[in-house]
């Protein structure tokens, strides 16, 4: 389309851009970025996001941000997850987040994650959130834009499960360097962690790999690996991605008890030491 019709095609927009061939600034991705504020600066953005619901995908994001957190690197939890917000309790948090000229200023964790949580904003924690997806995506968007992100290394956004429409916002409004893909066993072979896999691929974010968790249970008489579930595909998914497995965990009551008792930064845990030095190798 030549520079004259385009402008002739943005003149006469009737907003309907499935029988619209123009050029228009607002079909640039980068432009459906949302900013972040002037006082804030994050370097790196991991999306941890799953296929369903309940297979311990805010437990590998409070993991990853509470080591590397101990680990030296300032990391910051962004809860995207709205109607299932668990990351403030893992931590032990309560409090209401508070503002700032700068901004609103995220929870810190004991160990120093800053976190922000839809969960830290309600007057009752118990309280559900019933909002439509556009009010889920917008209240992210003002998480990212609004909240003071005091020089942070890696930010890790808890994403919600699926691959519907906040998902898709926070792909399109955050600039995702990263993805890690949590699973469990039945999920793999249920083939709804290869539709988040196909998600990512077709927004063009980077997958850095996958996360099995759930894996395998230890008998705690005789040490032998229990798995519950059957024998794990996860390498072979894996592979037929051409995606890397990032760990692998087990059911371990002593994760299900650290969350129950918001004493996830006490844990020290090796189970996710291959997801940490992909994000760390991210340039
Ligand atoms: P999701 O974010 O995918 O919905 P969660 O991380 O909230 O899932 O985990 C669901 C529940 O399962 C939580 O109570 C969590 O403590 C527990 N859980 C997750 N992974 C494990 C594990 N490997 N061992 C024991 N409990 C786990």
């Amino acid at each position: 389309m030549s520079e004259n019709n385009n402008q002739t095609a943005i003149e006469n927009c009737t907003h309907d851009c499935s029988s619209c061939g123009a050029s228009c600034p607002s079909r640039d991705p980068a432009s459906m970025k949302a900013p972040l504020n002037e006082f804030s600066s994050v370097k790196k953005v991991i999306g941890v996001v799953s296929g369903k619901g309940g297979v311990g995908k805010s437990m590998v994001s409070e993991l990853i941000a509470s080591t590397l957190q101990k680990q030296g690197l300032q990391t910051a939890i962004l809860d995207a997850d709205i109607t299932g917000p668990s990351i403030p309790q893992a931590f032990g948090l309560h409090q209401s987040l508070r503002g700032s000229e700068m901004g609103m200023l995220p929870a810190k964790s004991d160990s120093g994650v800053d976190i922000v949580s839809v969960n830290l904003l309600l007057e009752n924690e118990t309280d559900p959130v019933v909002w439509r997806g556009p009010v889920m995506a917008g209240v992210i968007q003002q998480f990212w834009s609004e909240t003071f992100w005091n020089d942070i290394d890696v930010m890790v956004v808890d994403m919600p499960p699926g691959t519907g429409d906040v998902p898709l916002t926070v792909f399109q409004s955050l600039p995702v360097d990263g993805l890690i893909i949590v699973t469990s066993p039945q999920d793999l072979v249920s083939m709804i962690v290869t539709k988040a896999i196909n998600m990512a691929k077709m927004m063009n974010i980077p997958v850095l790999g996958i996360v099995e968790n759930m894996s395998y249970l230890t008998c705690p008489d005789c040490g032998k690996k229990i798995s519950l579930f059957g024998e794990s595909h996860v390498e072979e998914v894996a592979a037929k991605n051409g995606l890397k497995v990032l760990g692998q965990i087990p059911i371990d009551p002593a994760l299900a008890q650290a969350v129950d008792k918001g004493a996830i930064d006490n844990l020290n845990v090796n189970y996710l030491d291959g997801a940490l030095d992909a994000i760390k190798a991210l340039n």
